[in-house]
């Protein structure tokens, strides 16, 4: 749309795509609307017909295949507001908590130990996808009500991982955040339910997908109706053995070009030791990642999932501290030289 285009104008342009057998995605930028309109190539011929309305400034064909995820299709980045906080804005954003939720204690201990290092968003799995079937599964239901119990304590929001289509509706009402797991980025039946839920979604890369997969993944998302999309770059596979997969850093800068959609880093599950994720968030930090996940336990050595590459308390608030004394440091530095 044209820069001062009214609301009857954009209005009547939705019209038009909606008419000629298009979906409309408007999103409403600082300095103008974009409207993706998804549909089958064989109405392109109509749906161009739309630039003679007035208040419309030209049609864009976008010639990746993803479409909503593309920059083309927004005017500056997405900022996702959960609560109070901002993901996709100016502040660096921390998600610290356990792997799985494993007690009453342990949780709001673990949400107690984030608020008290300054952390943004509380994580915890009630839903675990363990390679052995033989593992602690998590504790379901009542994990997820241990889960809002702390959030709700600690005012702080409360993002888990939701597994399966059926479970969608029932996470959601007790999460602020879905997380998509790095097993499930490809189950399009959960990717499409989670994309007619009503709360932000972060969706993790696989340990075998691509970057351009992770945004075809986040297109599903997009398409079915949910424009609350956060990416999360956990680590691939590949032959090296030290680290328990290898932190794709470069997927940082090479998502902000492609994408408008915030972008995380999980350290934790790249390294699988404590002793990396200091460095490793650091360096996404560095590299302009919009925030970090991290897994800390009150007791590491007694978690039931992931206590080695889980943070003891101390370990978090120093982290923390480095974290906040470098982003201090970073925006000073952007203002020098802008
Ligand atoms: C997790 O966040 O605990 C988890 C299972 O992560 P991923 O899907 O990245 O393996
Ligand atoms: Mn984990």
């Amino acid at each position: 749309m044209k820069k001062h285009a009214t609301e009857t104008q954009i209005d009547a342009a939705i019209d038009w795509i909606e008419s000629v057998g298009f979906q409309a995605h408007p999103s409403v930028g600082t300095e103008r609307t974009i409207i993706g309109a998804i549909g089958d190539n064989r109405g392109k011929e109509h749906l161009k017909l739309v630039e003679h309305l007035s208040g419309v400034e030209k049609t864009i064909p976008i010639l990746k295949p993803y479409k909503l995820a593309s920059r083309e299709a927004k005017d500056g980045n997405t900022v996702i507001r959960v609560g109070d906080i901002e993901i996709g804005g100016t502040d660096f954003i921390v998600m610290a908590g356990p792997c799985s939720i494993e007690s009453e204690e342990q949780m709001m201990e673990s949400a107690y130990i984030a608020k008290k290092g300054g952390a943004n968003i509380i994580r915890g799995g009630a839903y675990k996808p363990r390679t052995s079937p033989y593992s602690f599964q998590g504790m379901e239901v009542d994990g997820l009500k241990l889960l809002r119990k702390a959030g709700d304590k600690t005012g702080i929001p409360v993002i888990t991982e939701v597994l399966n289509t059926p479970d969608v509706d029932l996470v959601e009402e007790y999460a602020d955040i879905l997380q998509i797991g790095a097993r499930n980025i490809q189950n399009f039946a959960l990717l499409k339910k989670v994309g007619k839920a009503h709360k932000p979604v972060l969706i993790k890369r696989g340990m075998m997908t691509t970057i351009e997969e992770l945004l075809m993944s986040a297109e599903y998302i997009l398409s079915s109706g949910n424009d609350r999309v956060i990416l999360c770059e956990r680590g691939i596979r590949t032959f090296e053995t030290a680290t328990r997969n290898t932190l794709d850093i470069s997927a940082v800068p090479v998502l902000k070009e492609m994408t408008h959609l915030p972008v995380i880093v999980d350290p934790s599950h790249a390294a699988g030791h404590w002793k990396y994720v200091l460095p490793l968030a650091k360096g996404a930090l560095a590299v302009g990642a919009d925030g970090i996940m991290i897994e800390v336990h009150p007791e590491p050595d007694k978690a039931v999932s992931d206590g080695t590459q889980s943070l003891k308390p101390e370990r978090f608030y120093s982290l923390m501290d480095e974290i906040r004394t470098l982003e201090t440091l970073l925006a000073s530095h952007t203002e020098v030289t802008q």
